[in-house]
């Protein structure tokens, strides 16, 4: 094994622990980021708590951290930027993913204003977690003497898989985008080039910067002192020992990064109307399923509307979370009737356009399955509530995920495309007959069975004494040299 912890214990081992928290301005890099600052206090793992964020970011992560003693400091992101509108300071927020690039190299202007800040901070800093985009931080941790810990909001499995198609370079093979082709190292694995990005597969000089930007935070995290995963040992053992053993720095899981309770009882007055429409659901016996694909991908009109018809075919009850830009489209697709969709499905299908509490929807008693584009954050959540996955991935590592939820784990099924491929556009009846599948079928009863299984490990994973639990722990002594 090869063991990674350079800088280590420059503290004295009797200092109080501050951590300083840096998570990537997307919402689902940043949701699991605060619930570790929430773990490191709860658990007083940690004396002292600063996440660092921008300022559009503030009133979120300011909210999430509300009645803890962790402060959040807002780093001021210049204005002027080329190529960015000028206030976009989360991924969320792009007008369009292809401004990603553009978007995680601006970040590196913030390297002045955080090291300002690193000095000012007292106590002084233990170590840092810092997302891996923000590959930059790593020198300003050095430069202070503080280790710092890479935080990948991505599974082991993805991790490894990525890793072993680079290294035995297939991308470059001579295989069909659709071909399956089994790695080396894991012969029972079979992907195909389709599951990855086409700037890694077909690269053109306009894909020069995002793929030197990728180098970076590759050489960084190599350097870095530890990884940190938001997953669960018990989910992907020969995925954790795998990069322990071949790759650096070394992994910890010390997830679900969320809790797995249910929000507690809510205020009746608060209630929301998407709340109370489970409710009523779940009084009248009815199976939801519940639809998103998370704050990033980016939905042809064309396939948006082929989904309000595919989830009207289908006969099942829904819940559809849609995006703000997405809002509009959904409420004129009328599919050739003289009605609106949303007027025909009123009462078994429910259209949401606001930002939910994805965790409190998959923890309903009424929902029985999830349709969703497998970010790794969605696809930890639906197994930690013990529901089945639909996986429809859209982009990044989500065909990965897709593949590890339905080949590898067991948790869900695919919905598959019109031509088979993996990118392809999901016609209505596909999707109708994949939703039923889950939702009634053979297969989704088996799906079924298994996610609640993975549920009951990660509980026991997270609680006292569990593989996470600890993980954290010795993580956190170690890295303050305190064992
Ligand atoms: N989320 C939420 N409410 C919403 C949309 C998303 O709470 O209306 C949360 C979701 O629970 C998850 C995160 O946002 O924690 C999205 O992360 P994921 O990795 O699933 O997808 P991404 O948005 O990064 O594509
Ligand atoms: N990634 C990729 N293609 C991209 C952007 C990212 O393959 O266009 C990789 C990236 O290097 C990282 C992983 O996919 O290892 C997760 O990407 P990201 O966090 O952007 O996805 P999200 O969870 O936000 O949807």
């Amino acid at each position: 094994r090869t063991c990674t912890h350079p800088k280590m214990g420059s503290l004295s081992s009797d200092a109080p622990v501050h951590a300083v928290l840096f998570p990537f301005m997307s919402k689902g890099h940043t949701i699991p980021i605060l619930h570790l600052a929430r773990l490191l206090l709860r658990r007083s793992l940690a004396a002292a708590v600063t996440v660092f964020t921008t300022p559009s970011n503030l009133p979120f992560v300011s909210r999430h951290l509300a009645g803890t003693p962790a402060s959040a400091v807002s780093l001021p992101f210049p204005g002027g930027i080329s190529g960015l509108p000028s206030g976009v300071e989360s991924t969320d927020a792009l007008p369009s993913m292809s401004l990603f690039p553009a978007f995680a190299s601006a970040t590196a202007l913030l390297q002045p204003s955080l090291e300002a800040e690193l000095q000012r901070l007292h106590p002084q800093p233990t170590f840092m977690v810092s997302d891996g985009f923000l590959w930059w931080t790593l020198e300003s941790a050095s430069k202070f003497g503080i280790p710092r810990l890479v935080f990948y909001g991505i599974s082991n499995y993805a991790m490894v898989v990525s890793r072993a198609v680079a290294v035995e370079n297939h991308l470059r093979g001579p295989m069909a985008e659709d071909e399956p082709f089994a790695l080396n190292a894991f012969p029972w694995i079979k992907v195909t080039k389709n599951d990855f990005e086409r700037h890694f597969s077909q690269p053109s000089t306009e894909d020069t910067p995002l793929l030197e930007f990728v180098m970076k935070t590759v050489v960084t995290m190599g350097k870095s002192n530890g990884l940190v995963v938001n997953s669960f040992k018990e989910l992907e053992p020969a995925f954790l020992e795998y990069w322990n053993s071949e790759c650096v720095p070394r992994a910890w899981c010390i997830g679900p990064l969320f809790p797995l309770e249910r929000p507690v009882a809510h205020d009746p007055h608060v209630r929301t109307t998407w709340a109370e429409w489970l409710d009523r659901k779940q009084a009248g016996g009815e199976r939801v399923l519940y639809a998103a694909f998370g704050s990033q991908a980016e939905m042809p009109a064309a396939q948006l509307r082929e989904i309000a018809i595919g989830l009207e075919r289908s006969g099942a009850s829904f819940l559809w979370v849609v995006k703000s830009r997405e809002s509009e489209i959904v409420a004129d697709v009328d599919g050739g009737f003289k009605d609106r969709f949303e007027d025909r499905v009123r009462g078994r299908g429910m259209v949401v356009r606001e930002w939910v509490d994805q965790r409190d929807i998959l923890m309903h008693e009424s929902v029985h399955g999830f349709l969703s584009h497998c970010g790794w954050n969605s696809v930890l959540e639906s197994m930690c509530a013990g529901v089945p996955i639909l996986a429809w991935p859209m982009m990044a590592e989500q065909p990965l995920n897709a593949r590890m939820v339905a080949e590898e784990i067991g948790v869900g099924l695919r919905v598959e495309a019109a031509d088979g491929t993996v990118r392809g556009f999901v016609s209505r009846e596909g999707l109708a007959k994949a939703v039923n599948e889950l939702m009634e079928g053979d297969r989704g009863e088996a799906v079924r069975k298994k996610v609640k299984e993975v549920a009951a490990m990660a509980r026991k994973a997270a609680e006292e004494g569990g593989s996470s639990w600890t993980a954290l722990e010795t993580l956190v002594e170690e890295i303050s040299g305190k064992r």
